[in-house]
């Protein structure tokens, strides 16, 4: 696959994953079209050699394995989730001639950049069916729906100033004029509109906003790409192209987690069982476990802060990762990534054997660190570990920004895992 495919590859996904249950259907559909087999976790695995498998769970989380006869595994992980506004249970709130939703911030997003955009809903809807059994479906409305419009600089001008957003009474979007929205009646259209006519009654749901701008190419040389969700979708989109590419006869697996922006403690989180109860699926007694596990590498893809060109004091100048320099490893003396001299050396083997540049980053010393999955998938499974990610701009704004180069590069380097 050239790049030119791969970055038009990746513009689809991102529009088409505006939740992570989005996400892991669409990863789920790539894995069934390149000859992945569905496994159920609530029925007997029975696994042949040579063939290749996928499972999910809470459809919100995926794993992906071949399974060969070796045991040396290169797993790559990422997450699914990003953060967003999610609407609360009583989502409908009214005053001043207008309807809004009541939303709660799922991770740590920054606020400001989602005032004046046009907004839509996506998600999970659970419900009851006329055979009184509970179903989910996926929604996806795709049109704009809502906005949260800013306040005019007339009537706070200090403004540019001192702007602060209060997470409870500043960021609840408009969707309509007047008090006659109806939630349930909105909720049945669309599931209509999905295919589902059998609903009784509705019962609950897990929704999102997001910004209704497709993923783009920016730049007078397309240097970039602009989109929401790039952390971490676009390890995701790496991911899963590295293991649909790579020859089955090669051991590999691809896991994405859901709840990474929130700490990742949860049934479908990267702390939580999901990793493991696989592995243990698949190698059987704790004898043929352990050794699979000491044998594995475990390469932890998350998006790395490129050095921002109009704040370039808040790097460390020597570990200033560049937009299309390469892929960057990340590096944490007290643990908050989980890369090590031979971790990292393993993977700068393959990456110097293509050509491929890589980059290193370190935090500032008088700066919090941030983490990722890297070292809670290693502290809990006891696999060696290296947290690497894409440099990237304005992480956990509604539209991040990377480059057109590195996650090709990427792409290369993982394939470069199973020469
Ligand atoms: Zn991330």
């Amino acid at each position: 696959m050239n790049k030119q495919d791969f970055n038009e590859g990746l513009l689809g996904f991102l529009d088409a994953s505006p939740t992570p249950f989005h996400a892991t259907q669409n990863m789920a559909m790539m894995f069934a079209n390149a000859g992945f087999i569905k496994l159920d976790e609530v029925h007997k695995w029975e696994l042949e050699h040579g063939k290749k498998y996928f499972v999910t769970r809470n459809d919100s989380s995926i794993i992906a394995f071949t399974f060969p006869h070796a045991n040396n595994y290169t797993m790559v992980g990422a997450h699914t989730d990003s953060p967003n506004l999610k609407l609360k249970p009583n989502p409908i709130l009214k005053n001043d001639g207008v309807v809004k939703f009541g939303v709660e911030p799922y991770g740590g997003l920054l606020f400001n950049p989602w005032f004046d955009r046009d907004l839509s809903l996506a998600g999970r809807v659970s419900y009851l069916d006329s055979k009184n059994l509970i179903q989910d479906a996926l929604i996806d409305v795709k049109k704009a729906i809502a906005i949260i419009p800013s306040l005019a600089i007339h009537l706070d001008r200090e403004v540019n100033e001192k702007k602060s957003v209060n997470a409870q009474t500043d960021i609840s979007p408009v969707l309509a004029c007047g008090d006659s929205f109806n939630f349930d009646k909105f909720l049945k259209d669309e599931l209509l509109a999905c295919g589902v006519e059998d609903v009784v009654e509705l019962y609950a749901n897990e929704l999102s906003l997001y910004d209704t701008q497709k993923a783009s190419y920016v730049g007078v040389e397309n240097d970039f790409i602009a989109s929401a969700r790039l952390d971490n979708l676009l390890s995701c989109y790496v991911g899963m192209l590295s293991i649909c590419t790579i020859d089955e006869e090669k051991p590999m697996l691809f896991i994405a987690s859901d709840h990474e922006e929130v700490g990742s403690a949860s049934t479908s989180g990267a702390g939580g069982s999901f990793l493991e109860s696989t592995l243990r699926r698949m190698f059987g007694d704790y004898e043929a476990y352990t050794q699979m596990i000491r044998s594995s590498l475990l390469i932890s893809a998350d998006n790395a802060h490129a050095v921002h060109p109009n704040y370039p004091s808040k790097h460390d100048k020597e570990h200033a990762p560049h937009i299309n320099k390469g892929v960057v490893i990340k590096v944490n003396a007290n643990q908050r990534y989980a890369s090590n001299s031979k971790t990292i050396s393993r993977f700068m083997n393959i990456a110097s054997s293509l050509d491929e540049p890589i980059q290193n980053f370190v935090t500032r010393s008088d700066m919090g660190c941030g983490s990722t999955i890297g070292p809670i998938t290693a502290a809990r499974l006891g696999i060696d570990t290296l947290d690497i990610g894409l440099p990237t701009y304005a992480m956990h704004s509604i539209r991040e920004l990377c480059g057109s180069d590195d996650a090709y590069s990427l792409y290369k380097i993982l394939l470069g895992f199973s020469e």
